[in-house]
C-alpha cells in the first residue's frame, strides 16, 4: 500500500530539477568561506531580506540556537510564548547553549502582542533576570501554522526597537506565512533584527537553515556555528538546493494551504473528530473526541494507509507538503473516510 505521508512537510523529497541542479553544483570548503554555492544561498537571502548578512546552517534548530547565543548572555532571559519550537524542541538549548532563562507567555495561538511582551520585560532592577531578546514564531507550528498580521508586527517591532530589545524571528515556515499575507521579505527584514529561515519544511530542500542578520550578528553566530560542530566543507550542494527551492517552489506553497484547508473539511464532517484548529497555511490539528486517545487513531489511521503525528494526547496533526497533491487528497478523502475509528 502506498502510504500518505502528513507526518511534517519535512518528509518532502528533492524533486528531479533540485537533483540536478545539486549535482552540478560549484564546490569549495565552506569552513574557509570558499564554497561559491554556500556563498551564493546567503546572500541571495540576504539580499531578498534586505539584511547585511547570512549564515547556511544545517538545521532551524541550529540556526535559532546560533541567534540566541549569539545576542543572549549567561543569567539573561529570552521572552517567547510558551508554545515556541526554541522553548519546546530544541532540547533546552535556551538554557544549555547560551546559560540564559526564559520568560514564557501565553499568546492567541501562539502569536504574542504588544502589550503582553511589553508587560514582560524585566524592571531595570538588580533582582530582576535581564530581558535581552524577544523571539516570535511565524508561521507558529504548535499554534496549527498561525501567522502574525502586518499591524501586529510593525508595533511589536516598534516596541523592541524602542527599548533596544533585539527581536529574533523563528521564521522556519516564514515563506508560507507570506503566501497567506502578502508581506515580503524586506517587510520582514525591517522588523526582525535576526531571522531564521528554513529550507527543508515546505521549501523541499533536503537539508538546511539560515540565518540573516547584520554582518557582527553573523559573525558571531558563526563562531557558535563552529563551537556547535556546525562548520561544514563542501555544502555547496544543500545550498543549491536551497536556491533551487526559493527559485521554484516557493509560489506552489498556496496549493499546500489549500490542499490542508481540504483535508479540515473532510475531518470535521468525521464522528471522531471533534473539531480542527484555524487552517491558515499549511498545517491542520485536530482534536478529537473525548476518550479518545491521539496515538492509538494515529497507528489506526497507519493501518489505513495515512500517516499523521500525534500532537499531544488529544490532537493530530497533518501538515500538506509539494509531496502531497491532489490525487493524494483524493486518496486520502476515500481512506479516512472508510476508517471506522472509535
Ligand atoms: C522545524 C522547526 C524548526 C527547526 O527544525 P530543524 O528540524 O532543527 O530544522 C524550528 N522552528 C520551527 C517552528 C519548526 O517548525
Amino acid at each position: 500500500m502506498k502510504f500518505i505521508e502528513l507526518r511534517s512537510d519535512t518528509f518532502t523529497l528533492p524533486t528531479a530539477g533540485m537533483r540536478d541542479a545539486m549535482l552540478a553544483a560549484p564546490l569549495g570548503d565552506d569552513v574557509f568561506g570558499e564554497d561559491p554555492s554556500v556563498l551564493a544561498l546567503e546572500e541571495k537571502l540576504a539580499k531578498m531580506f534586505q539584511k547585511e548578512a547570512a549564515l547556511f546552517c544545517p538545521s532551524g534548530t541550529m540556526s535559532n540556537q546560533m541567534a540566541i547565543s549569539a545576542t543572549v548572555s549567561k543569567g539573561q532571559e529570552v521572552i517567547c510564548d510558551e508554545l515556541s519550537h526554541i522553548y519546546l524542541y530544541e532540547g533546552g538549548g535556551i538554557m544549555a547553549n547560551a546559560g540564559a532563562s526564559v520568560k514564557l507567555l501565553k499568546g492567541d495561538l501562539g502569536r504574542l502582542t504588544k502589550s503582553q511582551i511589553e508587560a514582560a520585560i524585566s524592571p531595570d532592577d538588580i533582582h530582576a533576570c535581564e530581558s535581552a531578546m524577544v523571539s516570535l514564531e511565524n508561521t507558529v507550528n504548535k499554534g496549527g501554522g498561525s501567522v502574525y498580521s502586518s499591524e501586529s508586527l510593525d508595533e511589536i517591532s516598534s516596541f523592541c526597537r524602542a527599548n533596544a530589545i533585539p527581536l529574533h524571528l523563528d521564521g522556519a515556515r516564514i515563506f508560507n506565512a507570506m503566501a497567506v499575507t502578502g508581506q515580503s521579505p524586506a517587510d520582514f527584514g525591517g522588523w526582525f533584527d535576526s531571522i531564521s529561515i528554513c529550507l527543508s519544511k515546505g521549501l523541499g530542500a533536503p537539508v538546511g537553515s539560515v540565518l540573516v542578520g547584520d554582518t557582527s550578528f553573523i559573525k558571531k553566530a558563526k563562531r557558535v556555528r563552529k563551537r556547535l560542530g556546525g562548520g561544514w566543507r563542501q555544502a555547496g550542494m544543500l545550498a543549491v538546493a536551497g536556491i533551487y527551492a526559493l527559485d521554484y517552489q516557493v509560489d506552489r506553497l498556496k496549493e499546500d494551504h489549500q490542499r490542508a484547508k481540504a483535508i479540515a473539511e473532510i475531518c470535521e464532517k468525521l464522528d471522531w473528530v471533534q473539531n480542527t484548529l484555524p487552517v491558515v497555511t499549511n498545517i491542520v490539528i485536530v482534536k478529537i473526541q473525548p476518550g479518545l486517545n491521539s496515538s492509538s487513531q494515529v497507528a489506526l489511521l497507519a493501518q489505513k494507509g495515512i500517516k499523521c503525528a500525534p500532537f499531544g494526547a488529544e490532537y493530530i496533526r497533518f501538515v500538506t507538503h509539494l509531496g502531497f497533491d491532489d490525487d493524494d487528497l483524493n486518496l486520502f478523502e476515500q481512506r479516512i473516510k472508510s476508517s471506522i475509528i472509535s
